[in-house]
């Protein structure tokens, strides 16, 4: 039994992807070996190659399944190969303070060996924290990630640089949507310019989102990753 579980697990590691099948620039792939990540996993090899060849995807993928790298990984190859000057380059917009910072440390690992330049905005901070995002929104950053209420408090002033804007994520957008975002989603996307690559990422596919989707989307790869049960004899209550 142990036997042929370590030959589905070898045979796994010589079916999946390597990072340096990607043809990912060379600092970036430095960012990913520092992370310890060696083969990607079912999002990454489905999401990688459209976002690289310029497409727009909606996926279905949980939290645990490696969906940020997944779209933070081409997003910065590209931002390093044309590289945007006095604009935010990327907005990823997120439902949560928390999954601004878990999303931003992920730009900051993966990102150490390039000039990239990035920043999470969320309600709550402070007002030297507010002076440090009006001078990123402002000057530009390669990556902002956002929740969308403190983007707008940043849109009512008028300072907000979105004129290059090349990438737009929406991660977990389910949840934003549960979170009565819709208006300040709507509101944001008046802002940017039409000209660009966007990203839609949710857990699940309730029919507000494809709603929301053929708002945002042009023309997109659809990536489903299956959503992983528990074990069928755990009672749930
Ligand atoms: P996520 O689903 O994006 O929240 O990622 C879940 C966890 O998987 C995070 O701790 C990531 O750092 C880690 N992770 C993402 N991609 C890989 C990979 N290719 N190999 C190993 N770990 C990874």
């Amino acid at each position: 039994m142990r036997f042929i579980l370590y030959l589905s697990f070898l045979l796994w590691k010589f079916l999946s992807l390597r990072f340096t099948d990607f043809n990912f620039v060379a600092a970036l792939l430095e960012g990913i070996e520092a992370s310890n990540y060696e083969t990607a996993t079912p999002v990454q090899e489905q999401v990688i190659p459209p976002v690289l060849s310029g497409k727009d995807v909606i996926a279905s993928a949980q939290t645990g399944t490696g969906k940020t790298a997944a779209f933070l990984l081409p997003v910065m190859n590209q931002l390093l190969l044309h590289p945007v000057t006095d604009s935010v380059g990327t907005l990823i917009l997120v439902p949560t303070r928390e999954l601004a910072i878990q999303i931003s440390q992920h730009v900051e690992g993966l990102s150490y060996f390039t000039n990239l330049s990035s920043i999470a905005i969320y309600g709550g901070s402070d007002a030297q924290n507010f002076v440090a995002e009006k001078k990123a929104l402002q000057l530009g950053a390669d990556i902002v990630v956002c929740t969308p209420g403190r983007l707008i408090a940043h849109l009512n002033m008028g300072y907000v640089n979105f004129k290059q804007l090349k990438f737009l994520v929406l991660d977990e957008a389910d949840r934003m949507l549960d979170m009565g975002f819709q208006d300040d989603i709507n509101k944001i996307l008046a802002h940017l310019p039409a000209n660009r690559q966007s990203l839609l990422f949710s857990a699940t596919m309730p029919e507000k989102i494809r709603v929301l989707a053929r708002k945002i989307l042009k023309d997109p790869v659809e990536i489903n990753i299956a959503i992983s049960k528990p074990p069928e004899k755990i009672i749930q209550k």
